[in-house]
């Protein structure tokens, strides 16, 4: 750190101190306050960053659960489909033995 843990003094009367908009410290020339916020701005981007990478992380997750549930779902209807022809092999039967 480079003195910005220090807290705050109020501005002395008479003198233009600049306030930094994202944290309210108050730095007595332009120049300061502008490398102060060169790293506020590399603290935003840094969180927008992660915060993008979450947010794909969380999509993948909820892509990859909706495919394996619509996988389970297909496995399920397959099933039910193989449990049809069994029975309608087993209906089918006792009508091609009546029909010969
Ligand atoms: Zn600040």
């Amino acid at each position: 750190m480079n003195g910005d843990d220090h807290p705050a003094r109020p501005p002395p009367h008479g003198a233009a101190w600049h306030v930094c908009s994202y944290c309210n410290k108050v730095y007595p020339n332009l120049q300061a306050l502008g490398g102060h916020q060169t790293a506020h701005r590399k603290e935003i981007e840094e969180m927008r960053r992660q915060h993008e990478a979450r947010v794909q992380e969380s999509k993948q997750q909820r892509r990859a659960a909706a495919a394996a549930a619509a996988a389970a779902q297909t496995a399920d209807e397959e099933r039910s489909v193989n449990l049809e022809l069994t029975l309608g092999t087993g209906v089918g039967g006792p009508d091609l033995k009546l029909r010969l």
